[in-house]
């Protein structure tokens, strides 16, 4: 049996508490929301914090709400609770096609939006999607709020922007009239980590694409992003044949590698195929 090393816990009562404990305890401190990623790392010895502070209290970070033309998601919001959302999946349908392939409803019933994404696994679906979006993450510290680009958000391989001391609170998702959006995943079986997945939101005027937004998962895409086939898109006429190009474009210009999951050619045919798919989908589902 796999066991953790020992540890200290402290139980967060409020955000300011929170950043306290995350204070008091510096780098040897680690925030734990779902514990779906942090634990079984712990019981691998590949996370060894001497504290964990449970955020699992702060009922101000599990809220989903509309304010000032955003979708704002708490931190803590759980996967299955964005899947519930009706406003999420009415405004953002790209967040429910990603749900419902995240896992299995034991993991969703208890993993976080904010601990996908402070995870940083580059085959977390939720970065891409909200990377497609173009949300924003809200970061607090002792010294006050920062907000920070999805897009900037992602550092590296499990690495964020997120400092020592800090924590994610929200993620702020911009609401666009004659906006679509959809998320499509290929994996060997159902609840498994994607072979490849693409979300795209697409807002269309006149024909036009004004705004496209690519994220990519599981393929080796810088900060998750196809900012290419994105360029591509934008102020182009909204038609098969050029979101057929943006496939092909999104593929050429991502590096996935070959592993247990396929080969690279694999999955980049797969790229080309879920954009396209992707593009059609969030060009079906606009709305506003
Ligand atoms: C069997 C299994 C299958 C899975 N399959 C998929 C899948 O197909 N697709 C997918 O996308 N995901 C998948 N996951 C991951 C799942 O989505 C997890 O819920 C997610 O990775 C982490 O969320 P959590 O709340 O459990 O985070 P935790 O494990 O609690 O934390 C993860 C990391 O984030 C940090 N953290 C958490 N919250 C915050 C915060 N608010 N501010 C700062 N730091 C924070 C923690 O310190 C830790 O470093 C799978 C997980 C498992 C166990």
């Amino acid at each position: 049996m796999q066991v953790p090393a020992q540890f200290e816990y402290e139980r967060a009562t409020s955000v300011g508490h929170a950043l306290e404990l995350l204070a008091k305890y510096g780098p040897e401190g680690r925030v734990i929301a779902g514990g779906h990623s942090l634990i079984p790392m712990m019981k691998l010895r590949l996370a060894r914090p001497e504290a964990l502070i449970d955020i699992n209290e702060l009922s101000e970070l599990s809220r989903i709400e509309v304010v000032g033309g955003e979708l704002r998601i708490g931190a803590l919001v759980r996967h299955a609770e964005l899947l519930e959302s009706a406003e999420a999946g009415r405004l953002f349908p790209i967040l429910h096609d990603a749900e419902r392939v995240v896992a299995d409803p034991i993991v969703r019933n208890r993993g976080t939006v904010g601990g996908s994404l402070c995870q940083a696994d580059p085959s977390e679906d939720l970065s891409a999607a909200f990377t497609a979006v173009r949300a924003e993450a809200v970061v607090e510290g002792v010294d006050g709020t920062r907000v920070v680009p999805v897009r900037e958000f992602f550092t590296g391989p499990y690495e964020t922007a997120v400092g020592p001391g800090e924590l994610l609170v929200q993620l702020r998702l911009p609401i666009r009239d004659g906006t679509g959006s959809a998320y499509a995943k290929v994996g060997r079986r159902a609840g498994d980590w994607a072979i490849a997945a693409v979300g795209a939101s697409l807002r269309v005027d006149g024909g036009v694409v004004v705004e496209a937004g690519l994220g990519l998962t599981a393929v080796g895409a810088s900060h998750f992003v196809a900012v290419e086939a994105e360029d591509f898109l934008h102020g182009g006429p909204a038609t098969p044949e050029r979101f057929e190009e943006a496939g092909a474009i999104a593929a050429a210009h991502c590096s996935p590698a070959a592993d247990q999951r396929g080969p690279a050619d694999y999955k980049r045919h797969l790229v080309a195929q879920l954009t396209t798919r992707a593009l059609h989908r969030a060009h079906d589902r606009r709305a506003g």
